[in-house]
């Protein structure tokens, strides 16, 4: 594939950025081919800085609900746009914003707005020590919830005290659970969970009815705030938070990515059971009354109540997983794919370096679809059977790729490099 224009912006990232990128969105823990630099995108597409088209799967690691430069959503942003964006006060969109979350999340009383989601994750933290005057706040062991001090998963740059009220569990574990929770004593201030475990690198769990009552139970009995992270799979899953399709009901949700369909904006909602907390902090930035992303979030937020975009999506979904898997049977593979269908995560039996993950998303890539070797993956509402067609397409030839080159594939140091720190950092971290 062409990476002349990649390779000369990484060059001059290299000296300009350090490391030439940071984030999630660099591309050092990804096989060499994937390019860092990406010149625009449309529907499900994007397009490299060299030109080459991709079918994307990773859809901006979730920003990418409807399709990029959703026509709706952008005309919606830009008459916003027209009248004013940042200004010296929000402008009344935010409280149209508000009316219409807590219209549609049924836990949700009130509404606070931010721009990522670790700000949504953080003031959740702060909401709940405020309200409840306690300290420690329990955390799936492995589960993401941004990349502040207290929560991002390397270890640079991090003090044990930015952990140190910080107690670990395992999710869809119920007994681990009550257990971090009577450890906690009477200073627990938070639970937090996933809508479902979407750790990177491994499989998949939906969330089990019993874990999630109990953590309700937990909470109700200790006045502690239960607090489901849904920056990654809000309106993915549901139409409300993902946890009603348990029967569970959070005190807090956070929120981010996909509400606006690309444009900037996170947010937090909350019970009753929580708003003299949230409304004690202070909490702000220049940036998070913005009137643009706003008024892009109702008209997503219309969309999603309005159209059939979530079932559409996990008809798509569950088309490229069977397609996939009939496809990596052919030809011997054993390939796990796990989480929603809407929202999988691919990966290989016996691939423990993921060495053959790697050389599969490579030859993916080449055939011109974007998929991610150790992240869950997104599928957006735009895209149509004729996609999910060519992705079972090119899927069923990169099997036979990686299986044509099977004994000479290697593992990626920078991976296996990266493993190792985490795994250490998380060993040490929790013990
Ligand atoms: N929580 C979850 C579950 C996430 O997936 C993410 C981002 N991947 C975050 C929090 C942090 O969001 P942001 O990167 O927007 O700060």
């Amino acid at each position: 594939m062409k990476r002349d224009r990649d390779r000369e912006l990484k060059a001059r990232a290299l000296k300009v950025i350090p490391n030439g990128m940071y984030g999630h969105e660099s591309v050092r823990p990804l096989p060499a081919g994937f390019p860092q630099f990406f010149e625009r995108a449309e529907g499900a597409y994007i397009w490299d800085a060299d030109g080459q088209r991709y079918l994307d799967f990773m859809c901006a690691y979730g920003p990418n609900l409807l399709g990029y430069r959703d026509a709706r959503v952008d005309a919606a942003a830009a008459r916003q746009a027209s009248l004013g964006d940042t200004m010296t006060g929000p402008s009344p969109v935010m409280v149209d914003l508000a009316e219409t979350l807590v219209g549609m999340v049924t836990h949700a009383d009130w509404a606070m707005f931010c721009k990522n989601g670790t700000d949504t994750t953080s003031m959740a933290m702060m909401a709940a020590r405020a309200q409840t005057g306690k300290r420690i706040v329990l955390l799936a062991k492995g589960a993401y919830h941004g990349a502040a001090a207290w929560c991002t998963p390397h270890p640079a740059g991090v003090v044990p005290e930015d952990r140190a009220l910080l107690r670990y569990y395992d999710y869809n574990d119920a007994d681990s659970l009550e257990a971090a929770v009577r450890a906690a004593g009477d200073d627990l201030a938070a639970v937090f969970a996933s809508p479902f475990k979407h750790d990177s690198f491994v499989d998949q769990a939906l969330p089990d009815p019993a874990y999630a009552h109990r953590a309700r139970a937990l909470c109700d009995e200790t006045g502690a705030m239960l607090v489901v992270d849904e920056v990654r799979a809000g309106f993915r899953l549901a139409r409300d938070c993902s946890w009603s399709l348990v029967g569970v009901q959070p005190d807090l949700s956070c929120w981010g990515k996909a509400m606006a369909n690309g444009q900037p904006l996170s947010f937090l909602l909350g019970s009753d059971r929580c708003r003299v907390g949230a409304g004690s902090l202070y909490v702000t930035g220049s940036f998070w009354f913005a009137a643009v992303p706003m008024a892009a979030a109702i008209e997503t937020l219309r969309i999603i109540r309005e159209t059939d975009y979530l079932e559409h999506t996990i008809r798509l979904g569950d088309r490229l997983r069977e397609g996939l898997s009939a496809a990596a049977m052919r030809h011997g593979f054993g390939f796990r794919q796990t989480g929603p269908s809407q929202m999988p995560i691919m990966l290989f039996d016996d691939d423990p370096d993921l060495r053959v993950g790697f050389a599969w998303a490579e030859e993916m890539l080449v055939r011109g679809i974007y998929v991610h070797p150790w992240h869950n993956m997104f599928l957006a509402a735009c895209m149509t059977d004729a996609d999910i067609d060519m992705a079972v397409a090119a899927g069923d030839e990169a099997f036979a790729a990686v299986k044509a080159r099977r004994d000479t594939l290697t593992p990626s140091p920078v991976l296996t490099a990266m493993a190792a720190a985490r795994s250490k950092y998380a060993r040490e971290a929790l013990a």
